[in-house]
C-alpha cells in the first residue's frame, strides 16, 4: 500500500526561510510521510502516510500560521502526470506578485530615506525624533508584525525576531542611525531577494515556453485555430514558418528546416520533408508544412518535459537539506549567545551593561540565516535550469548533486553506445533460401520494437500481413517466438537455440548474430551491425580521465560486445546477458563501490528499465528511449548523446563549487564577524555587511549556476 502523493501551488510565498518552516511544520504532521517545498516554484509536494490525507483548507491552516497571505491551491494532475494549464496562469500571477512586493519594498525604502534625511536636517531635537522615528517605522514594521505573531509559536526565534529586537534595542540606545540603517539594508536585501527569485522563475517558464498556445487544425474545410489539446492522434495541422510545432507530428506535405534547440540543447537547424517526424517543442523556421498528429497532446514530447521539470523541484539536494537544518538550530543557539553575551559580563565581572548589551545586538543581525537559506536553492535550481538549456533534464537537485560522485559508470550497448540503427548486412543460409528465412523474421518481428526488429523490417521490405501470425511472444533479451500459418519460428539469440535445443551449427556470427529455426529445424542466420555513436569515445575517454570505471552490459554475443568495448575503450564488458543479469551485475557494482551516487547508468529503455531504476544515478536516451526508461530515469539526455554526460557531470561540478563557495562565504564572514563583534571591534555598520551584503554576493554568485554561457 502506498499513501496519497498530491501537488500544491503556493502563491505569494516570498519568504526562504517561511519555506522551509512549512516544510518543516509539514514533516513533523502525524498524517504525512514526506513534505517537500521547492521555494523558487512554489510547488508544494506532500506524500500522505498509508491511509492518511490534509484537507486543503487544514493545509491553508498550517501555512498561514508561518506565513500570512500565502494562498494554497491543489494543482491536479491529468493522468499522463502533467498538471493543467490553469498553473501556468498562476506562475504569471506570481511572478506579478513579486515584482509587486519589489514595488512596495522601493517605496519603503524610499519613504523611510525621507525621514532620515528630514531628522539630520532638522535643528529642533524633538522633531528629529519624531523624524528618526517615522523612518524606522517605514522599515521596521513588516519586520516587528512579523516577529509579534510568531512569539507564541515554535518559530519565535526568526530573522524577524532577530532584526526587531536588535533595532528596537539600537533605537532605545539612541544610535538612531545605525537602526534606521540596519532596517533600510535589510530590505534592499530583500529587494534582491525578491528579484533573482522572479529572474530564476522566468528563466524556467521561458523553458515552460515550450508550451505552445495554439495550433493551425483541419476541420474538414479550412484550417482553424484550436488549442493543441483539442488535437486526436490523426489530425492534420498546418504548422507556418515561425511557429512553434505543438504536437508530436509526421509531416505530409511542404519542407522546412526545424530548430530543435529547445528540446535538444542542439542549435543546429535540421532538415525535414514529408515523412519525416517531427516533434512536438520544435520551432518551424523556414517552410509551410502540414503534418498528420501522431499522439494527443497529453502524451507529446512536449508535455512529457514540462512535467520532468516540475517534479524537479520536490526533490532537494543533501547539501539543501544540511543547511536547512543547521539554520534551525543555529538561529536559536545565536541568539543564547547573544543574550549571555549580554549578561555574564555584566552580572558576573561588573562590566558597563550598555557596551555588551550593544555588542550583543550586533552579534543578532551578523546571526540571520537569509543568505545561506535563499542562494543554495537558487544554486542547484539553477543548475537543473542550465542543464534542462542544454537539453538535459535532471529530475531533481538531488540527482545533480549526486553526479559528483559517480565511482563506476556502465552503459548498455544497444541505442546508448551503439546509434542503435541496425543495418542487415548478411543472411546467412543453412537450409531454405535467403528470402524465406528473411520473411519469416521479419513477420515474427513484426509487433516488436526492438532496433533487431526495426532492421529486419526494413531489409524484408515489402508489407507484412499480420493475419498469419497465431501465438506469439517476445522474450526479452533473447528473442521472438511465433506461430505463422502453423509453423512455429524462433528468431533470436544463440542460447534460445540451446534452451529449445536446435542443432545449429554457428553460434556466433561477425556481428549481432540473429538465428532463425522453422519447426525446430535450423534454417541460418542474419548478420546485423550497428554504429558507434560519433561521439561514444571521446566521452568514456573523458570519464576514464576523471577516474571513473567505465562498464558495458549487453545482451548482444560476446564477439560483438568485445569489438564494441574496444572501438569505445570501455574496459570491462559483459555479454550475452539477459535483463535480469543486468541488473545483477549494476548491483555487483553497487556493493563494490558502496555509498549513495556511486553508480550510474545509462541505458535506452529496451530491455533496461530496471537497471535505470536501480541504478544510483539512471540515465535515458530521450529520443530513442522508451516511455519506461524515460520514467524510471533520473536524468534523461534528450539527443542521446553519450556526450551530454560529461556536461551534465560538469554542471554538476561547477554547481557545487558555487553552492560551497556560498556556504563558505556566509559562514566565514558572518563567524569572523560574531568573534570581532563579541569583542567589541565590529559595529551595527558591519554587522549589516555580513547580513545583507553576504545574501546579496551570494544570490549574485548561485545566479551564475544559471547561465548556459560561461559553461564550457
Ligand atoms: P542490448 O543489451 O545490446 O541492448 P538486448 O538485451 O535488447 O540487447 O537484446 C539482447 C539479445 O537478445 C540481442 O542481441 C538479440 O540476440 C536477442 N534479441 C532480443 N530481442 C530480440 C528480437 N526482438 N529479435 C531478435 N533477437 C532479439
Ligand atoms: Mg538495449
Amino acid at each position: 500500500m502506498f499513501g496519497i502523493k498530491r501537488d500544491y501551488i503556493l502563491k505569494g510565498l516570498d519568504c526562504s526561510v517561511c519555506a522551509a518552516k512549512i516544510e518543516e511544520a509539514l514533516n513533523g504532521h502525524s498524517s504525512v510521510q514526506t513534505a517537500s517545498l521547492n521555494f523558487i516554484n512554489k510547488f508544494l509536494h506532500l506524500d500522505f502516510k498509508d491511509g492518511c490525507s490534509l484537507s486543503l483548507d487544514d493545509i491553508r491552516n498550517i501555512v498561514s500560521a508561518i506565513e500570512d497571505g500565502v494562498v494554497v491551491d491543489e494543482v491536479k494532475k491529468s493522468h499522463d502526470g502533467h498538471s493543467h494549464e490553469s498553473e501556468d496562469d498562476d506562475h504569471d500571477h506570481d511572478e506579478g506578485g513579486a515584482y509587486a512586493q519589489i514595488k512596495k519594498l522601493i517605496y519603503r525604502i524610499t519613504a523611510g530615506l525621507i525621514f532620515l534625511s528630514a531628522a539630520i536636517y532638522s535643528k529642533d531635537p524633538a522633531a528629529a525624533l519624531a523624524f528618526y522615528s517615522l523612518s524606522y517605522i517605514c522599515g521596521a514594521y513588516p519586520l516587528i508584525i512579523g516577529a509579534a505573531k510568531n512569539l507564541f509559536t515554535k518559530n519565535l526565534f526568526d530573522e524577524n525576531f532577530l532584526m526587531s529586537v536588535a533595532t528596537i534595542g539600537a533605537f532605545g540606545l539612541g544610535d538612531y542611525h545605525e537602526a534606521i540603517g540596519v532596517t533600510i539594508f535589510f530590505q534592499i536585501g530583500e529587494v534582491f531577494e525578491h528579484y533573482s527569485v522572479a529572474r530564476s522563475r522566468k528563466s524556467i517558464k521561458s523553458l515552460m515556453g515550450l508550451r505552445p498556445d495554439f495550433i493551425n487544425l483541419f476541420d474538414g474545410s479550412s484550417f482553424v485555430k484550436a488549442p493543441p489539446e483539442s488535437a486526436k492522434a490523426g489530425d492534420i495541422i498546418r504548422i507556418k514558418p515561425g511557429e512553434k510545432v505543438a504536437l508530436d507530428c509526421l509531416i505530409t506535405e511542404g519542407e522546412t528546416s526545424l530548430d530543435m534547440s529547445a528540446l535538444t540543447g542542439e542549435s543546429l537547424a535540421r532538415r525535414a520533408s514529408a515523412g519525416s517526424e517531427i516533434p512536438g517543442g520544435s520551432i518551424n523556421i523556414d517552410g509551410l508544412i502540414s503534418a498528420r498528429v501522431l499522439r494527443p497532446y497529453a502524451e507529446s514530447s512536449v508535455s512529457k518535459i514540462l512535467s520532468l521539470i516540475e517534479g524537479a523541484a520536490a526533490k532537494k539536494a543533501k547539501t539543501e537539506k544540511f543547511i536547512t537544518k543547521f539554520a534551525r538550530y543555529y538561529t536559536p543557539a545565536v541568539v543564547f549567545a547573544a543574550v549571555a553575551l549580554c549578561v555574564v559580563p555584566w552580572l558576573f565581572m561588573g562590566h558597563d551593561f550598555t557596551v555588551w548589551f550593544k555588542r550583543a545586538l550586533i552579534f543578532l543581525v551578523i546571526s540571520c540565516p537569509c543568505a545561506l537559506v535563499i542562494s543554495i536553492p537558487l544554486g542547484f535550481f539553477g543548475g537543473i535550469g542550465a542543464a534542462s538549456k542544454r537539453g538535459i533534464l535532471i529530475k531533481g537537485a538531488n540527482h545533480l548533486e549526486a553526479l559528483n560522485n559517480i565511482k563506476t559508470f556502465i552503459f548498455d550497448k544497444t541505442g546508448t553506445i551503439t546509434r542503435g540503427n541496425f543495418e542487415v548486412i548478411d543472411v546467412v543460409v543453412e537450409s531454405g533460401t535467403r528470402d524465406e528465412i528473411l520473411k519469416y523474421a521479419a513477420i515474427a518481428e513484426s509487433h516488436s520494437s526492438h532496433p533487431i526488429a526495426r532492421a529486419i523490417k526494413k531489409a524484408y521490405g515489402a508489407e507484412i500481413d499480420e493475419s498469419v501470425i497465431g501465438a506469439y511472444e517476445e522474450i526479452r533479451g533473447l528473442g521472438i517466438k511465433a506461430l505463422i500459418k502453423g509453423a512455429e519460428v524462433f528468431v533470436g539469440h544463440d542460447r534460445f537455440l540451446h534452451d529449445e535445443e536446435i542443432e545449429h551449427s554457428v553460434c556466433i556470427g561477425a556481428a549481432t548474430t540473429v538465428h532463425v529455426a522453422v519447426n525446430k529445424k535450423y534454417s541460418g542466420y542474419i548478420v546485423i551491425a550497428d554504429e558507434l555513436k560519433p561521439d561514444t569515445a571521446g566521452a568514456v575517454e573523458w570519464l576514464k580521465r576523471q577516474g571513473i570505471n567505465t562498464v558495458m552490459l549487453t545482451g548482444d554475443n560476446h564477439i560483438t560486445a568485445e569489438n564494441v568495448a574496444k572501438i569505445a575503450g570501455i574496459q570491462d564488458f559483459y555479454a550475452d546477458l539477459l535483463p535480469h543479469q543486468k541488473v545483477e551485475k549494476l548491483e555487483f557494482y553497487k556493493n563494490k563501490y558502496p555509498g549513495s551516487g556511486h553508480t550510474a547508468f545509462a541505458g535506452d529503455g529496451i530491455n533496461d528499465a530496471p537497471v535505470i531504476a536501480h541504478a544510483d544515478i539512471g540515465f535515458a536516451m530521450g529520443g530513442l528511449g522508451s516511455d519506461a526508461a524515460i520514467e524510471s530515469a533520473d536524468i534523461v539526455l534528450m539527443n542521446d548523446s553519450p556526450f551530454k554526460i560529461v556536461e551534465a557531470i560538469k554542471i554538476a561540478r561547477r554547481t557545487r563549487v558555487i553552492v560551497y563557495q556560498n556556504i563558505a562565504l556566509a559562514l566565514g564572514v558572518k563567524g569572523a564577524l560574531l568573534i570581532l563583534g563579541a569583542f567589541g571591534m565590529a559595529g551595527m555598520w558591519d554587522a549589516v555587511f555580513a547580513d545583507v551584503g553576504v545574501a546579496v554576493m551570494a544570490i549574485l554568485n548561485s545566479m551564475r549556476a544559471m547561465s548556459v554561457n560561461s559553461f564550457k
